[in-house]
């Protein structure tokens, strides 16, 4: 029995590749390709170099003394905000982008909602001086002027999507027409572990970077590679991905997923894709999706950009659907007023995002024994205009 995904990418049930038969020849070259690639100890140098180098790992794990107190229990922070550009999110497009030359590309095309997988997409397209093309949705454009502001800096071309509804889905829409028109030159740079198979593998595999350093890092710290609890929260789920990589067929390690519920998860303003999805294709995946009756894609909410997302990966549904892992969910205020406490107990503002994987410390207890990993994936700096709304500051 294992939980990372079979030679067609499925994950028990979930996953594959539901794609147009025009985007074929795309995703075959890269899933014929991908693990020859990133097997090379040529690849494996750049990349570890470039994850060293310029994103700053490893990121630190860090014994949290005054959570830990408060909570009883062991409480470790895989500190992922230390990453450059402040999350996970660049350990990808680190690897994609490298990817993307191996074969043979000269052009980068990437969808971003909020604007973080933009952001995080236009660095690294500035690094390597490669053409970036980022598509996001009119609405989202003018409600997220300084990540666009940002990849103007690192000049990617911000290309507004003005069709349905201009936000995510439609930005997606756009890339893929793009990916279609442009199939030799272009890669496509999908900032988590969804869309159609290889991506979920491939995405995940470069963010096992995290789980891979926790592993020697508790060593050091505790004697033992594995944590009683691995704790991440789940837009896509790709900091999940990373963060459970090598403890997925370890039965000794829980593993402990949080969605956002938003105003409630039965408030119809909430994006908790276990409790409310249904098996659907979204993004060419098959996977646990928000939908309405009649199968269509529901209108996600979350306080936080990055967890407004109505589906979850096919790693994820699968650790749902087999009961390998425990899902929680969390509204906006459950996590507004965790972020307030982590800043408070440690000096860390966590992003609004994370901040949803430490409000089941309010939840769910812990015995004192246990030692619990939280994935700290991304810092709050971006986020500090709600909280300031928020708490009025
Ligand atoms: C984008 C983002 C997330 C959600 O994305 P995943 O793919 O689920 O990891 C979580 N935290 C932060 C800080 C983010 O920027």
């Amino acid at each position: 029995m294992t939980y990372h995904a079979d030679e067609k990418g499925y994950y028990g049930e979930f996953g594959g590749a539901f794609i147009p038969e025009m985007l074929y020849p795309n995703t075959e070259e890269l899933r014929q390709n991908y693990i020859r690639i990133m097997q090379d100890p040529s690849f494996g140098k750049e990349f570890d170099q470039l994850l060293k180098d310029y994103v700053g790992r490893p990121t630190p794990l860090y014994f949290a003394e005054r959570l830990s107190g408060k909570f009883n229990t062991k409480i470790y922070l895989k500190r992922e905000d230390l990453c450059h550009t402040g999350a996970h999110k660049v350990n990808n497009t680190i690897g994609q982008i490298l990817m993307a030359k191996k074969l043979g590309k000269n052009r980068i095309i990437a969808e971003t909602g909020a604007g973080q997988h933009g952001v995080a997409t236009a660095t690294v397209c500035a690094l390597m001086g490669i053409e970036c093309v980022v598509y996001m949705g009119e609405i989202d454009i003018a409600r997220q002027a300084p990540n666009v502001a940002r990849m103007k800096m690192l000049g990617a071309e911000v290309r507004p999507a003005l069709s349905g509804s201009r936000t995510l889905k439609d930005a997606t829409n756009e890339a893929i027409r793009d990916w279609i028109n442009n199939p030799v030159d272009t890669h496509y740079i999908i900032g988590s572990v969804v869309g159609p198979h290889p991506y979920p593998d491939m995405v995940a595999r470069f963010q096992s970077v995290i789980s891979k350093e926790i592993r020697w890092q508790l060593m050091e710290k505790e004697g033992r590679e594995n944590p009683d609890y691995i704790v991440a929260c789940v837009g896509g789920g790709s900091n999940a991905a990373g963060a459970y990589y090598h403890y997925l067929d370890n039965g000794d390690v829980g593993i402990i997923a949080v969605e956002a519920a938003g105003k409630g998860v039965h408030s119809g303003e909430s994006a908790a894709t276990s409790a409310l999805g249904k098996v659907g294709i979204i993004h060419g995946s098959k996977t646990l999706l928000m939908q309405t009756p009649d199968g269509q894609i529901t209108e996600p909410y979350s306080i936080s950009a990055g967890l407004d997302y109505p589906g979850v990966g096919p790693m994820h549904s699968h650790l749902f659907k087999s009961g390998r892992g425990e899902f929680i969910s969390i509204t906006d205020d459950e996590a507004m007023a965790a972020g307030l406490m982590v800043s408070k107990l440690e000096g860390i503002i966590p992003a609004i995002e994370t901040s949803h994987a430490f409000a089941i410390l309010e939840h769910r207890p812990f015995r004192s024994e246990d030692v619990v990993v939280i994935n700290l994936s991304g810092r709050g700096d971006k986020d500090l205009s709600t909280y300031i709304d928020h708490f009025k500051l």
